[in-house]
């Protein structure tokens, strides 16, 4: 089958692997189509060791059944699913409670479980077939197999926060969202879809906010040096209950810290090497009495069938450009060259 392999650090090839074999509590995937994200990107672009030689990327992956093991009833071969990009245990307190995102057995305190194509020892869907634990599908029934991979990773990871979250955005409160990229245009459809919040986006690109204007009810320049005072004076100076910081450097992290409400909640999800330092005394660095600040991890399971019920629903139309798994390299190289406003998506055969 042909497969994106990572060759070594720094470099992918297409290459012509055998078809994976199953084990007993696995499923075999006929791929129908697999998203390529920023950290695949990034993977093929550092030096530094992620995953072994040989690993097939891919954590944003949808496929048909095509073949089940000995021990596997839930499953049928023909049936659609998605592959929840957390391989986690099941049965650990955390698995139990419904955070497979942070398994304590197949994951630890600062390691999150395996993700396909992206951990050592787990190939990912960019290939024709893929080999995929049975507990971690969920069904999609007849949504489109484009749109339903990039679910997996663009749309669960800022779902889970904005679930988490959702006691704080009542109907009145206000969200604002940093960063108007794939995630972003993502979050907001979300929090339009979910919640009744006042929605300000922060982007430095005008073509980013342009994309989302029209969903939002302010959208404004990242760079504009008024921009913390505008979110400030539009919620009468009290602050936003929730920011979600989709970027995470120093600045962003900053300006989150700046505008966010007492009690509420910085969520940052980008990784973009961000540090964030605040002092428990009343001064420069201080927060607003109970507000939090946390990195979420993907998202749980059941966030990922409710991201597929409300893609069902026709709440989530991400922007999706179609590669033949053939022309994957060029994908890479357009999503690096910044030449991608929406997803690029593999599609096989
Ligand atoms: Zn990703
Ligand atoms: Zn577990």
């Amino acid at each position: 089958m042909k497969a994106v392999q990572l060759v070594k650090p720094g470099a992918l090839e297409l290459a012509d692997l055998a078809t994976p074999a199953i084990g007993d509590s696995d499923v075999l995937l006929r791929v129908l189509a697999a998203g390529v994200c920023q950290t695949d990107v990034h993977m093929r672009r550092t030096t530094e060791v992620w995953a072994p030689s040989g690993t097939v990327l891919g954590h944003e992956s949808c496929g048909q059944v095509v073949e089940v093991g000995a021990g596997v009833s839930n499953w049928q071969p023909g049936d659609t699913v998605v592959v929840h990009p957390v391989w986690s245990c099941g049965g650990c307190p955390a698995c139990v409670a419904g955070r497979q995102n942070a398994c304590m057995r197949t994951g630890g305190r600062m390691i999150p479980a395996p993700t396909p194509g992206v951990s050592a020892g787990v190939h990912g869907g960019m290939a024709e077939y893929m080999v995929a634990p049975a507990a971690a599908l969920v069904g999609v029934g007849d949504l489109d197999p484009a749109l339903a991979a990039t679910l997996t990773d663009a749309a669960l990871t800022p779902y889970h926060s904005i679930r988490r979250t959702q006691d704080l955005l009542v109907p009145g409160a206000t969200a604002v969202v940093i960063g108007a990229g794939g995630l972003g245009r993502m979050a907001v459809q979300i929090l339009r879809a979910i919640t009744a919040a006042r929605v300000i986006v922060l982007d430095v690109l005008d073509e980013a906010l342009d994309a989302v204007r029209d969903q939002v009810d302010v959208a404004l320049r990242a760079d504009d040096p008024e921009a913390a005072e505008v979110v400030l004076k539009a919620t009468s100076g009290y602050g936003a209950e929730v920011v979600f910081d989709l970027v995470g450097n120093d600045r962003t992290l900053a300006f989150a810290a700046g505008v966010v409400a007492p009690y509420g909640a910085v969520r940052a999800i980008g990784l973009s090497e961000g540090t964030f330092a605040f002092e428990t005394s009343q001064g420069a660095m201080s927060l607003p009495w109970g507000a939090t600040v946390t990195r979420p991890y993907s998202g749980t399971l059941q966030d990922l069938v409710e991201v597929v019920g409300l893609a069902r629903a026709g709440l989530l139309r991400p922007e999706i450009h179609r590669f033949p798994l053939d022309r994957a390299l060029s994908a890479f190289d357009e999503l690096e060259a910044g030449r991608m406003r929406g997803r690029a998506v593999l599609i096989p055969g």
